[in-house]
């Protein structure tokens, strides 16, 4: 445990002296400390636990069950769970209270300390950030792991075959192509961008753009950028058939020749058109490591875009864009992981002594133009360019609604894939990582995806394979690592992971412990006059009853009793087992 602190759920539900370990990716709340408050009354019905204020009686949070434990119905992010600035030892004491949001308790989402790089720099292939650590030795390689983002977000390449021409001098041969209409608008409204690529230092440029039109005056513009810039004019142009390129009285004017592919062959555009690829594989692992909207790709694609200019490739003898463009190494030494959090200080003019100092900002890459960096508040939703900015590369700090079907992902080390494999064949495994003859796995192909409910969390697999004598479909000992745990916090866990509860009177009734608290609820029943035993009339349907079965754990972790109710179903189907009047026991 790191920190301790107060964690305010909304205006009227908070709990003090929360612990906060920030390695550890569920938070648990215990029942018995919550009550020992007085200020919160707990009500646990079916699948449904209800949390009411003591004094109002109104209902301040709801819970559903989910695989043996209430998961609460959190109120939006922006009233979250929050540190207030009454804490002493979290770090954050020195910004507002406002600035504390999600900062370790709830942000479920970290980079990995030893894959720094491969975060940064779009989710760079281990071979090309090994051809980079030759370059700048500060770059680590981690040839072990795995990770989710690269498979969830890289696809094939187009199938047509390479060309290996290289244009023998810089704007000598410029691509250009648009990309879109893209479904989703930006924050800012644009629907496509331009992409232009230099055929020999293949230096890319991309224009976001709200409507196709608008292409026309872009053309000439970025023209006169190169010869004010380079001082010089590109000699050929080269795009697709669309009318937005026609400008012939522009290129005649300025002796530009320009190359159009026939009608219906792409691939003679080709590479450009690898380029949206490669852009839009970049993109899509930025966005999924950063869990942001996706109407935030804009800013992903200028990242990206950055990015792909400063990594060197082969096709350029392991130098970058960027390096053939301005004969020299670009600085990496300001890169940061898309998607960070970050603290921007607050401009001296706009504040009073009192007042916070900085504002928590998430990080959405650089602005050409601006020696700073382009930020978006979290608390109040606005982009930001600012200068001085301290960054905490690790923490991922937006959290996606639970709506929003944005993959969960995982940095697999060495430790955690063997489990993950057989486990949850989600991911599939690295050649390197398999052997010769891998051992048969017996799992079914089909992908398996992990229910709604722990798409907000963090699930490196637990050690835990053993087959448990009670069968529950996601036991959650499989989808968390008990590692950075205490003694204690990891004996209540696996105390209410590994004892099982069974759903069905047939799982139940091979233990004792389940046939005894079977036998007392009936008894009670009976004794109360729950029932009478009557005909059945004609015309009546039954309704069912079903056995629900709960363990009471105390706060260390061991049983407190076994509880059976027997209750009456209305919605569910009747099944034979469920519908026994009488079970025997
Ligand atoms: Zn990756």
């Amino acid at each position: 445990m790191h920190y301790a602190g107060t964690v305010f759920f909304s205006p009227y539900f908070h709990i003090t002296n929360v612990l906060c370990s920030p390695h550890f990716k569920v938070n648990l709340i215990s029942v018995s400390k919550l009550l020992k408050l007085k200020t919160y009354d707990i009500h646990f019905v079916n699948d449904i636990c209800t949390i009411q204020d003591v004094k109002s009686q109104k209902m301040i949070d709801l819970g559903d069950l989910c695989d043996g434990l209430y998961r609460l119905r959190m109120p939006p992010p922006s009233h979250s769970s929050h540190f207030s600035d009454n804490i002493t030892t979290f770090p954050c004491n020195k910004v507002s209270s406002q600035s504390c949001n999600y900062v370790s308790c709830t942000s479920n989402i970290h980079i990995p300390s030893i894959a720094p790089w491969h975060f940064r720099l779009g989710h760079l292939s281990n071979q090309r950030l090994s051809q980079m650590h030759q370059l700048y030795p500060t770059i680590h390689v981690d040839n072990k792991s795995t990770c989710d983002i690269c498979h969830f977000a890289k696809q094939k390449k187009l199938p047509y075959t390479l060309s290996s021409s290289i244009a023998s001098s810089k704007f000598e041969l410029l691509h250009f192509d648009i990309w879109g209409p893209i479904a989703k608008v930006s924050i800012h409204g644009h629907r496509y961008f331009l992409t232009i690529v230099d055929d020999h230092s293949r230096f890319l440029w991309t224009i976001l753009l709200k409507n196709k039109y608008d292409v026309p005056s872009h053309i000439p513009n970025f023209i006169q950028l190169i010869q004010n810039q380079h001082n010089v004019t590109p000699k050929i142009i080269r795009s697709n058939n669309e009318s937005e390129f026609l400008l012939s009285e522009f290129y005649a004017s300025h002796g530009i020749i320009h190359q159009k592919s026939c009608v219906e062959t792409p691939p003679q555009n080709g590479r450009v058109e690898r380029k949206h690829q490669h852009i839009l594989n970049v993109a899509r692992a930025l966005l999924f490591q950063s869990k942001l909207p996706n109407f935030f790709w804009s800013y992903v694609v200028l990242h990206v875009v950055f990015l792909i200019n400063r990594v060197p490739t082969p096709v350029l003898n392991n130098q970058s864009p960027y390096h053939v463009s301005y004969n020299t190494l670009p600085d990496i030494n300001s890169f940061e992981v898309f998607g960070c959090l970050c603290y921007a200080s607050t401009l001296q003019a706009h504040r009073t002594k009192l007042q916070s100092r900085a504002r928590k900002f998430v990080f959405l890459g650089y602005k050409s133009g601006y020696k700073g960096f382009v930020l978006y508040d979290l608390n109040t939703k606005e982009i930001f360019i600012s200068r001085n900015v301290t960054f905490h590369e690790s923490i991922l700090p937006y959290i996606s609604p639970p709506t929003q079907s944005s993959s969960n992902w995982q940095y697999f080390t060495p430790s955690h894939n063997q489990t993950h494999f057989v486990d949850e064949p989600v991911s599939p495994p690295l050649p390197i990582t398999t052997p010769p003859n891998p051992p048969p796995i017996r799992t079914s192909s089909r992908t398996k995806h992990k229910p709604a409910y722990l798409q907000d969390f963090i699930c490196p697999s637990s050690s835990n394979k053993q087959t448990h004598h009670l069968t529950s479909k996601y036991p959650i000992s499989t989808y968390h690592s008990y590692a950075n745990l205490s003694n204690s916090h990891s004996l209540f866990s696996l105390s209410i992971t590994t004892r099982i509860e069974p759903k069905t009177y047939t799982e139940a009734i091979k233990h004792d412990c389940w046939k005894q608290v079977m036998k007392d609820e009936i008894t009670a029943l009976e004794q109360t006059g729950t029932w009478q035993i009557v005909d059945l009339p004609p015309t009546v349907k039954p309704i069912g009853c079903r056995w629900i079965f709960k363990i009471k754990h105390n706060v260390d972790g061991s049983i407190e009793r076994y509880k059976a109710r027997y209750k009456i179903t209305i919605e569910k189907t009747i099944t034979v087992e469920d519908s026994r009047y009488v079970p025997e026991i």
